[in-house]
């Protein structure tokens, strides 16, 4: 580790300065799965932690076609037009499979990529979610060292992508499309209780009575939710907007402001930061000890053991504590896996 200290050490000062390229090429290098890359990316990171710089973290979630990345682009706009600097980052463990559109593509948010205040980061074509999880955090964490004021996250609101999201943002958005019906069905409950405001978007011509029903259907489900101590009075709140038509995006931020405002002030932003610190820790420390049991040495001893409980020579209890014993003995190390 001590040589890759000098190379990292200047690569986070030009971070902490602001500089675009080295927080692109730093996010690049969080984003490889190399092991050399992973041992900088740890370094670098070392490097960074406790400069105290803090961007106000969205996390936004919604199906492909509600409007996520129209949403993203006009709502970013109008922050960097109030001087904001705006990251946006997207977590996508299903592009690949699906062969939906790119989250974060600079192409579909064509006028906020050209903005000297916007940094817009497409998904890597990654699948597994526990690296997309790393990726995104360690992102996170360099974008609020190159001093951004608000990190945008998003996601499509499928499989677990958004509870990775609802765990690395400070606030959670959901954006719905406007339907009639038993439309609430369509969100999981999860989902629902994750977010801290439900914005049903497209409220704008034909769609707009719609929307406004479904916005006073959602405020209805979301008040029998049970309250947690983190919202603020009239929180999880429900609203309409249109992001095409840039309607209601003011009164969101307006709102997103005032609920981070409020929990600052009663202590349980710091809490929930370090709540979710603590939650990361645990996750990394997870795939640690996941990532030994892949090493040669680990497979090879795990068949071994596995064969003996076959044969019926070993209980399994037995064996799997010997296996994990063994493990810090095959031989790697973190730095080195
Ligand atoms: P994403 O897949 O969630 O990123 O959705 P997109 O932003 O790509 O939008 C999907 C479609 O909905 C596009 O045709 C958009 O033009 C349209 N759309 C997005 N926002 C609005 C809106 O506020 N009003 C209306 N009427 N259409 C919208």
């Amino acid at each position: 580790v001590s040589t890759e200290r000098p190379a990292m050490s200047e690569l986070a000062t030009r971070i902490l300065s602001a500089d675009r390229r080295a927080l692109a090429r730093a996010i690049t290098l969080v984003e490889s799965t190399r092991a050399d890359h992973r041992v900088q990316a740890t370094a670098l990171l070392e490097e960074l932690a406790g400069h105290g710089r803090q961007a106000l973290r969205i996390g936004l979630s919604g199906t492909p076609g509600v409007g996520k990345s129209t949403f993203i682009e006009s709502f970013g706009t109008l922050l960097v037009e109030q001087g904001l600097k705006v990251a946006v980052l997207a977590v996508d463990p299903s592009s690949a499979r699906t062969g939906g559109s790119i989250l974060g593509d600079k192409t579909r948010m064509e006028r906020l990529s050209r903005l000297p205040g916007a940094f817009i980061r497409p998904s890597p074509s990654q699948t597994h979610l526990g690296g997309v999880a790393r990726r995104t955090r360690e992102a996170v964490a360099l974008c609020e060292a190159a001093g951004f004021d608000v990190v945008l996250i998003e996601t499509v609101g499928v499989g677990q992508s958004e509870t990775v999201v609802a765990e690395l943002s400070d606030v959670f958005v959901l954006l719905l499309a406007p339907a009639g019906g038993d439309e609430l069905q369509g969100v999981k409950r999860g989902i629902m209780e994750a977010a801290d405001m439900i914005v049903v978007n497209k409220a704008d011509g034909d769609l707009k009575a719609a929307a406004q029903r479904t916005r006073a259907d959602y405020a209805g489900a979301l008040h029998l939710l049970r309250p947690r101590p983190q919202d603020a009075p009239g929180f999880p709140k429900a609203m309409t907007a249109s992001a095409l038509e840039e309607r209601g995006l003011d009164a969101v931020w307006a709102e997103i402001t005032a609920l981070s405002g409020w929990r600052k002030a009663q202590g349980h932003w710091d809490r929930r930061r370090a709540e979710q610190a603590r939650h990361w820790f645990t996750e990394e420390v997870r795939q640690a000890l996941l990532s030994q049991l892949q090493t040669p040495a680990a497979r090879a001893r795990m068949a071994d053991f596995a064969a003996a409980v076959a044969r019926g020579e070993t209980a399994a209890g037995a064996a799997a504590r010997a296996m994990v014993s063994s493990l810090t003995k095959c031989g790697e190390s973190l730095d080195e896996g």
